[in-house]
Order: C-alpha cells, then structure tokens, then sequence
C-alpha cells in the first residue's frame, strides 16, 4: 500500500495511474470491521481504492472528544494492507487547513436536524473536510457506511449542490455478533457501559418488527422509554423520520428510518434501522 501525507503526492500518483476508476473510503482512523467492510465493497466497484485517515478538528463540537479521539495508526495501517487498500492518504492538520478557514454552504433544515441539533456546526465541519478530500483524490465513487445516515445525506447534498463528480454510495451498518453497531468510539466503553449500550440496536429492532402493528407516535414513545429506562444510557434522541427529509414520518412515507443517539456512560453513540 502506497502511503501519502501531502496533496502533491497524491496528484502526482494518480496523474500517473490515470484511467483508473477511484474508489474513496474516508475515515478518521481507529479501524475496524465496519471500515473494512467499507474498503471491499469499494474493492468491487473500482480498480484503485483510497483511503484516507484525518482526524478532522473542523467537526468536533467538544475539544475533548476530539482530544481523546483514538489514534492508533501503525494498528490501522495493517488491517489496511491486510484488506489490500491500494493507497492511504493521513495528512497532517497543516496539511489540510490554513488558520482562520471560513466555510459554509446552506444545505437547508438537514444540516440542524437530529444530530444537528447535539452538535451544532458538526456537519459544516464534515462538509467542509469532505469538500478537501473529494477535490484532493477526485474519486470516482465514495463509500460511506449507513451508520452516520444523517452525514450521507448532507454530503450527498453537497455532492448535489456543488456539482461535484462523484457518485455516493451507502453500505450497510456492520455490527459486533450482539447487535452493537462497531464504531471507534466502542473502546472507550466501559464493560458495564458495552453491556447497556445494547438497548439502542434493541430498541431500533423492536421498532422495526412491531411497525406493522402499531402507530408511529406510540412506537417512538415506548422505544424513548425502552432506551432511557436503561441503566447507565441518556437517550439524546429517538427518531422516526422520513429517510428522505428527515422529518417526522407519517403512516403513508414511503422510506422511514429509525435513528438513535445517546450516551453509554461517557461515551456518546448512534444508531439506526432502515424501516421500510
Ligand atoms: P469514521 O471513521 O467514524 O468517520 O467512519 C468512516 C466511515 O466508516 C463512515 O462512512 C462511517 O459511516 C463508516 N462506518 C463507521 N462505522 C461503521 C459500521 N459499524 N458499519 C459500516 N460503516 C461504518
């Protein structure tokens, strides 16, 4: 695997490797199955795949999530020369931004929806690090997981806005063999935390095979309670939205999701089920 940091690097490779069809998967590290299963669905829809691994500052409301973000990059590298990426792109923050960087683009209500809402700016700082990353390695196709279906949304409306030439695609949520979505910041869980952070897949499959029998409003209630009733969990959200919009969903939407967003002791998680 081919191992680049800086901008010039990168273009003058693929100004060599030109006709290639690039495959993107970008991550901010501390890998794991749901990544990797990112990288293989990308190894069957393209002849290079890139990876990147930044630790964007841009999208972190809380200097000491983003402080203790985990970093363990000689770990990443080999599962990524294990899964046979092609190239890693790790720049360095100074690499990435100049002081002072203003961004903003107006996505509309998406952006301050559901996590939006937990973390006021943290989808202008995505945008604005994909925005970088998409017009350094100019892929073809991107691959992102359905785990952060919300960010799906806001950079396929980037992609959209922007006229920007690549083509998203979501791949599903890989879990641990109990439920738990696999996520970077699964390590900071404690083992009490590991064990009550399973009502949030829980409660999103209890919605999903009750949906043909009760109404949405009593489901997202009892499904509020399900999660905040749980020891050690503070629910942030529960949400039964059109997949879409983001709005609440009625009886007639045609593609409904649930998502979910709470607190397993420290550590702040999220989740979601596709409905229908
Ligand atoms: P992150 O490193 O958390 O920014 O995630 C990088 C990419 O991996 C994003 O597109 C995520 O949605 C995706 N991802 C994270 N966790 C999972 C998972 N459990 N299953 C599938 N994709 C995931």
């Amino acid at each position: 695997m081919k191992i680049f940091t800086t901008k010039q690097e990168i273009s003058a490779y693929f100004t060599y490797k030109s006709g290639k069809t690039i495959g993107f998967v970008p991550t901010m590290g501390a890998l794991h199955n749901g990544h990797i299963s990112l990288i293989k669905q990308a190894q069957q829809n393209s002849t290079e795949v890139v990876c990147s691994i930044f630790v964007n500052p841009t999208q972190f409301n809380d200097p000491k999530d983003l402080e203790k973000y985990p970093r363990p990059i000689a770990a990443d590298i080999a599962m990524l020369e294990q899964a046979g990426c092609d190239v890693l792109f790790n720049p360095q923050v100074n690499e990435m931004y100049v002081d002072n960087e203003k961004w903003h683009l107006d996505i509309g209500d998406m952006e301050h929806l559901l996590e939006g809402k937990f973390r006021p700016g943290h989808y202008q700082g995505v945008m604005q690090v994909v925005n970088k990353l998409f017009n350094i390695v100019k892929p073809d196709v991107a691959f992102f997981g359905q785990k952060d279906y919300q960010q799906f949304l806001v950079i396929s409306k980037m992609v959209e806005l922007l006229k920007m030439p690549v083509k998203m695609v979501m791949c599903p949520i890989q879990r641990e063999s109990d439920g738990l979505a696999m996520s970077s910041r699964n390590v900071h869980l404690t083992a009490d935390d590991r064990l009550h952070a399973l009502i949030l897949s829980k409660a999103l499959n209890w919605v999903k095979d009750n949906f043909n029998t009760e109404n949405i409003a009593s489901l997202k209630l009892q499904a509020e309670q399900m999660v905040s009733s749980e020891p050690g969990i503070e629910l942030e959200y529960f949400e039964i939205v059109d997949g879409n919009t983001l709005y609440p969903a009625t009886a007639s939407t045609k593609n409904i999701v649930a998502l979910v967003a709470a607190r397993a002791g420290k550590t702040r998680l999220i989740d979601n089920v596709l409905i229908n």
